[in-house]
């Protein structure tokens, strides 16, 4: 009998670094064998990743954010399953998907909710930056100017229009003249924005509710008046809500936790994935939507190839679906709600811990110098003589070592650590992530100690965790 393809690729177990070091990103592979995160996965459910030796990691990492319902979601894939059996037509193109009307009718209906905003139309597409690459030609179009504005910090994507609005040149630097006609302004500052907008050539004012690279979180009253100032002068309000947005900060859009914040248009990814079909959509009023499409010639004037296939929007369906019947908008806010003031508390008794910040289950430690212990201070100075950006991993490194805890660096040289867990992570889990943290906090005041040693080895070897 000829061998079935799990089968072969059971066999070839063991290859991935090897075949990524040599066709793919050996920087990449250096980066995860130097910080000893060269695992191999062989199976993801739920909160939980399997590797080939038979241990289990807590996945508080989730992809970069996109498996907000945990891998491998049961639900999802019978619904997947079903299409998939079922030899749809598919992308036909010359024709309208119900599965597409009907994601979008759901979409529409949470953005809608408690908000003014009239969000009934929706473009797919098929990942993050694309749904704001989208958002940057619609207001452009709808506006007819071309400035958009960002915050610092920013993290919007990393194509040509997307890169413009990075907070940070770090990403930017090497690859030539971004998008022209852009300025950065800081978050959370009223101030800048009326300034920024004075010359009323603004075509949109694009920001995350929560900032991805530093979970701060938007000030109360802020959105509402960005909103007001936006309209006032012409230009168009973008909630950036790839990471924030689809229940994560414990409601279904972060925008929406403030009263009075009308966005124009909505980015969404990520989590309506499902965690198994990438898709992004942009969530907008239809008098945005009519100024891009205004006639027969114009219908196609922005679209894609692969927008609204088959596989992406049952996952969208599906992912919307569980997100309603087991009510993971609130579940996030509860249980985010728990984790961030039981790390608050811990962060109390640990010099290195400046604030514990975020938004239901998008939240991060923020690491700075100690101002007591002379002991720690010298630490802290020595680790940044040898590397200004390695800090975040005496925390990341014991997490991943000693308890098998998957997180991530929130920026390039940031001393930000963040957790995106997903939304319906078990209680038993998350108190076993909240004890590691205690614990590794713990760690971090032994001076010398194991965590500051493994650390040190690894900033003489200048190594940065993957940040994104
Ligand atoms: N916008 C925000 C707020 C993000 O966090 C990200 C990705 O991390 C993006 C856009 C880009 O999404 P993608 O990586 O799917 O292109």
């Amino acid at each position: 009998m000829k061998q079935g393809f799990l089968d072969w690729l059971d066999a070839q177990q063991g290859r991935q670094y090897e075949l990524h070091e040599r066709h793919l990103n050996p920087a990449f592979v250096k980066m995860l064998r130097t910080i000893g995160f060269d695992k191999s996965y062989i199976r993801g459910q739920g909160e939980w990743l399997f590797d080939s030796d038979g241990h289990r990691y807590l996945d508080l990492l989730t992809g970069w954010g996109m498996f907000a319902l945990g891998r491998n979601h049961p639900r999802v894939r019978v619904i997947l399953e079903e299409v998939l059996s079922r030899d749809m037509p598919n992308l036909v193109r010359m024709d309208c998907s119900l599965l597409a009307g009907l994601v979008a009718e759901k979409l529409t209906r949470h953005a809608s909710t408690h908000s003014g905003a009239k969000l009934s139309r929706v473009f797919f597409c098929n990942s993050g930056t694309e749904s704001v690459e989208g958002a940057i030609k619609f207001a452009r179009c709808c506006t007819r100017k071309s400035r958009i504005l960002f915050c610092d910090h920013a993290f919007h994507g990393l194509t040509m229009g997307s890169l413009a609005l990075n907070g940070s040149d770090f990403f930017r630097d090497r690859f030539g003249d971004p998008m022209p006609n852009t300025a950065k302004i800081p978050f959370n500052d009223l101030a800048a924005l009326e300034q920024a907008l004075h010359g009323k050539d603004v075509a949109a004012f694009v920001v995350e509710p929560v900032q991805g690279k530093t979970c701060e979180v938007a000030a109360d009253g802020y959105l509402a008046e960005a909103s007001r100032l936006c309209r006032k002068a012409g230009a168009l309000l973008v909630a950036d809500e790839v990471q924030c947005g689809l229940g994560r900060t414990g409601k279904w859009f972060a925008f929406q936790h403030w009263p009075g914040v009308e966005p124009d248009i909505v980015c969404v990814a990520k989590a309506l994935s499902g965690g198994y079909v990438p898709v992004g959509a942009v969530i907008t009023s239809p008098r945005i939507m009519d100024s891009v499409f205004d006639s027969m010639e114009h219908c196609v004037v922005h679209s894609n190839t692969f927008g609204q296939n088959d596989l992406a929007m049952a996952s969208a369906l599906a992912t919307l679906q569980v997100m309603e019947e087991d009510r993971l908008p609130a579940n996030a806010a509860r249980l985010g709600e728990h984790a961030i003031a039981r790390l608050t508390e811990m962060g109390r008794s640990c010099p290195f811990v400046f604030e514990v910040r975020g938004k239901g289950m998008m939240f991060g430690i923020d690491f700075r110098r100690p101002e007591s212990s002379l002991k720690l201070k010298a630490a802290w100075d020595a680790l940044h003589l040898l590397n200004e950006g390695v800090f975040s991993q005496t925390v990341i490194v014991p997490l991943m070592h000693e308890h098998r805890i998957l997180a991530q660096v929130a920026g390039y040289h940031t001393e930000l650590i963040k957790f995106l867990p997903p939304l319906n992570i078990g209680d038993e889990a998350l108190e076993y992530f909240l004890t590691a943290m205690e614990q590794v906090l713990g760690g971090l005041q032994r001076v010398p100690g194991s965590a500051w040693e493994t650390v040190r080895t690894l900033a003489r070897g200048a190594a940065q965790q993957l940040t994104r």
